[in-house]
């Protein structure tokens, strides 16, 4: 050996070079691509499509048929029953709690609705109005002005159009004014049964990201990436189940996740609390 060159050593500690440790009091609850040993520092730079490369060079795909079926198997645990939090007696009474809904909580438009809707009890009475007559009845829901013209202008084309029944085809709920694909797969899915896609809210969009299912930041495309990893029958009842889960743990800020039943599993960059490595492809 040459004077003064000293052989490489395995790292006294057991780990890899550029490792992080766990955070102090972190231990294993189960299975996730984590347990039993730490990732490379590539599994904390997923290259594309959230993709990494564990310790053992074993891919990581957040979207991967076993992980998606494990989170839907937690929440099916979680929230077996989860649906529709707006009070409502028909589409149309469900169309109007919806549009009502944008930018408010549904506690607060629950509020709201059973006044209005003994005061106008049938579209044609709201598609009589003008949305000026409307505004003090929904002001404390917020974006008043705009929602008026919204229930109205909905109001008067379900009247002229369809024969004043709600359309139950995404189509036709598209073309009236305040509706997005949001508020149509909330009537589709709830009222009809139908599940033609999933609703995205800010829950959802929240979720999306911190369990990694999404990249994306706007609505229609975040529903896009749910609808090719979630399975068709599923989209109503997913939907839901991230709502519940996004207001019961995973809250915007400090989200609950030392109770959270997915927390061996989710790898979002926000937790409060982790039994896992956070890696830096990770989105709060
Ligand atoms: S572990 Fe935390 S961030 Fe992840 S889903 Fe649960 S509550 Fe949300």
């Amino acid at each position: 050996m040459v004077r003064g060159v000293v052989p490489r050593q395995p790292a006294k500690t057991g780990r890899h070079e550029g490792a992080r440790a766990l955070r102090r009091g972190a231990q294993s609850r189960g299975t996730s691509r984590q347990s039993g040993s730490l990732p490379s520092r590539s599994a904390r730079k997923p290259k594309s499509a959230g993709k990494s490369r564990g310790a053992a060079g074993k891919a990581y795909n957040p979207v991967s048929a076993q992980r998606i079926q494990e989170i839907l198997k937690r929440l099916d645990e979680l929230y077996p029953t989860a649906t529709c939090a707006l009070t409502h007696r028909s589409a149309w009474e469900l169309l109007v709690a919806t549009i009502l809904s944008a930018q408010s909580t549904d506690a607060n438009v629950n509020r709201v609705t059973p006044a209005l809707l003994q005061k106008y009890p049938t579209v044609q009475d709201f598609a009589a109005l003008e949305p000026e007559q409307l505004e003090p009845d929904i002001r404390s829901t917020g974006f008043f002005r705009n929602k008026s013209k919204s229930v109205v202008g909905a109001a008067r084309k379900i009247v002229t159009d369809f024969g004043g029944e709600v359309p139950c085809d995404i189509e036709s709920l598209l073309t009236l004014p305040g509706v997005a694909r949001k508020t149509a797969n909330v009537v589709l899915g709830t009222w009809f049964k139908k599940g033609v896609g999933v609703v995205v809210d800010t829950h959802v969009t929240r979720l999306s990201h911190r369990l990694e299912l999404s990249r994306n930041m706007d609505a229609p495309k975040i529903e896009q990436d749910l609808m090719k990893v979630i399975p068709p029958e599923r989209w109503i009842l997913f939907s839901h189940q991230l709502i519940w889960h996004g207001r019961q743990l995973c809250m915007a800020r400090r989200p609950k996740c030392v109770d959270c039943a997915l927390e061996n599993i989710c790898h979002a960059a926000d937790k409060t609390w982790t039994t896992v490595e956070i890696h830096k492809g990770a989105k709060p």
